[in-house]
């Protein structure tokens, strides 16, 4: 039975804590003790742990890349980075600069989209595949929207992209939907139902010369911006334009992204002409709040509402966590995934029809060792969750039907060998 994995990733020392003494003896790729600043000792073990001088592709390799790779035939997964602010949680998920070229520090997400234009560009002629990007961030227990991309990629390596957005059809950071709401679908699971969603039947577009223009609907005031491009790379220019979006709003709303949790949610949606059937994965990657106890910080006023917040919906998740791993000896025991926007929304990630990666995010240093140890135990908490059904593979067609049945007849035929 497949379990959630953990991983804890140390960054190099920044230049605050340069000449520090590093907190962390490693032992092996797996284990490693760290000291605090009271001279204690503490050992933890993990699936892997990535020191100071690993690579942004080995992350990406061992945490993300199988689930990409499943998700394209629609496994669901996701993926989340923990830990205190500074710990390194958004360089691992954006790369230093999500612009950049530096192809060394891309971080997890421009890698998610190559693979994914990869693995969809090598696929068979006659699949076309959708992929929708959502991009959320929750602050404050409010969920608000950043971006919400829908690309389509045809047999011939043609690829739209419809952004939705406000009336300009350029501002994709819609400040007004600031309260998503967060529903559950009989066989898609958590959705996200307030952000737009525009269902346009792309398909039966003729000429790529003729699409590049917005399409006015109607019933509501959202602008449809269609945009011909060709491949992950301009994908992923498109995505930055979101990302960019979402630091104009952090400045408009005066949160910045230590305080928000911020959720990129990629929808896989398969779409074999000639046979009527659509399956989907999900990738989703978890950028969360900085996980500093309140006191350390000094807050007053609204800083320390909003330390308050995080600290709510970071112990729903530590509960969530402990709940499902006490429900592995009480089946029936209370999972309190309503507790918070965050646990709702990955009530899929975690209640084990998806695949999970969590990233523990520690500083180094001796100066920041209790919080280290703190994000360490938390991971430590994670990894006794066992996911209650290993992979569950999304059936809607006939022909994932078939599939199964096959390879129920190849277990019966091997049990009878
Ligand atoms: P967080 O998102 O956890 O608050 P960041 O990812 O923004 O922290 O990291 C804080 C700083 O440390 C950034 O300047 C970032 O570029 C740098 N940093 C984090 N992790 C690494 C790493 N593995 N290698 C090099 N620099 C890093
Ligand atoms: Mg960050």
């Amino acid at each position: 039975m497949a379990s959630i994995c953990v991983c804890a990733r140390f960054r190099p020392l920044n230049s605050r804590e340069d000449g520090e003494a590093i907190c962390i003896t490693r032992s092996d790729s797996q284990s490693f003790s760290i000291k605090d600043e009271k001279d204690e000792q503490y050992m933890f073990s993990f699936d892997k742990v990535f020191y100071e001088d690993s690579e942004q592709a080995d992350v990406y390799e061992f945490l993300a890349g199988p689930i990409v790779r499943d998700a394209v035939n629609s496994i669901n997964g996701t993926i989340i980075t923990y830990g205190q602010t500074g710990a390194g949680k958004t360089f691992t998920m954006e790369g230093a600069n999500i612009l950049e070229a530096d192809n060394l520090k891309k971080g997890l997400l421009p890698r998610v989209v190559d693979e994914l234009f990869d693995a969809i560009n090598g696929c068979g002629e006659a699949t076309a595949y959708k992929i929708k990007l959502s991009m959320v961030e929750i602050y404050m227990e409010r969920v608000r929207l950043a971006t919400d991309l829908i690309f389509c990629v045809f047999p011939l390596q043609l690829c739209f992209i419809i952004a939705t957005g406000s009336v300009s059809g350029r501002d994709l950071f819609d400040l007004s939907k600031d309260n998503i709401q967060i529903k559950e679908h009989k066989s898609h699971g958590i959705l996200l139902s307030g952000a737009t969603e525009v269902s346009f039947n792309i398909f039966h577009m003729e000429s790529s010369n003729q699409l590049h223009f917005p399409i006015s609907l109607t019933d509501n005031e959202t602008t449809l911006l269609q945009i011909p491009i060709l491949d992950g790379e301009e994908a992923l220019k498109v995505l930055c334009g979101g990302i960019a979006n979402r630091a104009v709003g952090e400045t408009q709303m005066n949160a910045g992204s230590s305080r928000s949790h911020c959720i990129y949610m990629f929808t896989i949606q398969k779409d074999v002409t000639n046979e009527k059937r659509v399956s989907s994965g999900k990738v989703v990657l978890v950028d969360l709040a900085g996980s500093e106890k309140v006191e350390k910080t000094g807050a007053e006023g609204k800083v320390l509402e909003e330390a308050k917040t995080i600290n709510k919906s970071l112990s729903a998740l530590g509960n969530v966590i402990s709940a499902l791993t006490s429900s592995q000896h009480a089946k029936s025991l209370h999972i309190p995934f309503r507790d918070s926007k965050l646990t709702r929304l990955l009530q899929d990630a975690l209640g084990g029809s998806s695949q999970t990666a969590l990233l523990c995010c520690c500083s180094p240093s001796l100066s920041n060792s209790s919080e280290s140890v703190s994000t360490l135990r938390f991971g430590a908490r994670a990894k006794h969750i066992k996911a209650s059904s290993s992979r569950v593979l999304n059936i809607n067609s006939k022909e994932d039907i078939d599939r199964k049945q096959q390879e129920i007849s190849a277990l019966n035929d091997v049990k009878q060998q």
